[in-house]
């Protein structure tokens, strides 16, 4: 159970998670403009010209065919949903990047745990006093 854990938190950090959110995210936020396109702007002017096809007054197509009206503001404030939306997916993710790179940094800046022998080349631990393969001293 612990190695399962310890696989999900590996899958977490690698950042593909993040990647995946983030297109689900924006694919949601995208597919609310398509929307807001349709029912605020296409739908009323498809219906709008079929009216007039049929030669039905501006009256007669909001009341009686329930035209809705073509309403700009609608699908601009689901734009600036979208922008807005996609900013703040952008601090997320830059944040995300700094703190993984930080991650990594200290990662790097982590002590040698072991050092080369002068005499063999082999590797030992950094506080050897004598190699273990050649028995030579070494300075400290
Ligand atoms: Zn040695």
């Amino acid at each position: 159970m612990k190695k399962f854990f310890g696989e999900f938190k590996e899958f977490i950090s690698r950042g593909n998670v993040l990647d995946l959110a983030v297109g689900v995210m924006i694919g949601a936020a995208f597919q609310a403009i398509v929307t807001a396109l349709c029912t605020n702007i296409i739908t009323p002017l498809i219906d709008l010209i079929i009216g007039t096809i049929a030669g039905k007054s501006i009256e007669e197509m909001t009341s009686v065919l329930k035209v809705g009206p073509i309403d700009f503001g609608a699908f601009l404030s689901a734009v600036i949903n979208f922008i807005i939306m996609a900013f703040i997916v952008f601090l997320i993710v830059k944040g995300f990047n700094k703190l993984t790179s930080l991650r990594k940094k200290e990662e790097e800046e982590e002590e040698p745990a072991t050092k080369t022998c002068p005499f063999c080349c082999s590797e030992i631990d950094i506080n050897a006093t004598r190699c273990p393969h050649c028995t030579s001293q070494l300075e400290k």
